[in-house]
């Protein structure tokens, strides 16, 4: 395996399937399948699961809401899929603890690092959910937050699309995938990877981003094993 130790990444999105909100279970469960074929390798798996399949903080500010309001609603909304997913594991088997960055005791831990790495090295796997736990932050800077303090090799962006493209390949033919693409040019590309303050965390710390399709079964696993699909971000 390529990989020792995880950060995937999840949208809330993802977790519609075909629905225009809320969660698929169908869905819920597919993704189950893709994460225990990885687990069943003895890859220590970690995720952090966005919420905006429930609410986004900027969508509630755009409509008059307090943007800071919102945005303690958009991170409970990410406790709502952790504890989804959490459950959808749990049924295939797999032993789960959810963490939350805002403490909500009766149904999570608190964020707790160290805790964190000994379930991981127990076979665990560790939902982060809550995001950040601050305002004006996105889960996809939590989820390299977390990969940078629980020293992930990786961090998996799974996403709807295969990829990183040169531009938006629905709008232009010519549009062409880099399975490989360095930080800088990302940068100097003016691509779109991952939110600014995700992608320097990221740059700064050296810690890989893979973009990939996890609606394609055995992605995940593939990925895993060193296969080149998707795009890899890298120094
Ligand atoms: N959020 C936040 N701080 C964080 C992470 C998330 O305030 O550290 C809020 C924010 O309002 C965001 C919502 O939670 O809109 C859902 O997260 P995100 O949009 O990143 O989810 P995704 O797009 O991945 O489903």
């Amino acid at each position: 395996m390529k990989y020792k130790r995880i950060l995937l990444k999840l949208s809330g999105e993802a977790l519609m399937g075909e629905q225009q909100y809320g969660i698929d279970p169908a869905r819920l469960a597919e993704y189950a399948d893709e994460i225990k074929k990885v687990h069943e390798k003895g890859i220590e798996i970690a995720i952090v699961i966005g919420g905006g399949n429930i609410f986004r903080g900027v969508a509630g500010a755009s409509k008059g809401m307090d943007r800071v309001q919102g945005d303690y609603m958009g991170m409970l909304a990410t406790v709502i899929n952790g504890m989804a997913l959490q459950g959808a594991l749990e049924d295939k088997g797999m032993k789960t603890r959810l963490q939350t960055a805002l403490k909500m005791e009766s149904i999570a831990e608190p964020y707790i690092k160290r805790r964190a790495d000994r379930h991981l090295e127990k076979g665990r796997i560790v939902i982060f959910g809550a995001g950040t736990g601050n305002p004006y932050f996105t889960t996809d800077t939590a989820a390299v937050l977390r990969g940078v303090e629980i020293n992930a090799d990786v961090i998996l962006k799974g996403t709807r699309v295969d990829g990183v493209y040169s531009a938006d390949p629905e709008k232009d033919s010519s549009a062409v995938k880099f399975n490989y693409i360095s930080f800088d040019d990302v940068l100097k590309k003016g691509l779109n990877v991952m939110d600014t303050t995700a992608f320097t965390l990221s740059q700064e710390n050296k810690l890989p981003i893979v973009i990939f399709d996890m609606n394609k079964q055995g992605n995940l696993l593939k990925i895993c094993e060193g296969k080149n699909i998707g795009t890899e971000v890298n120094i």
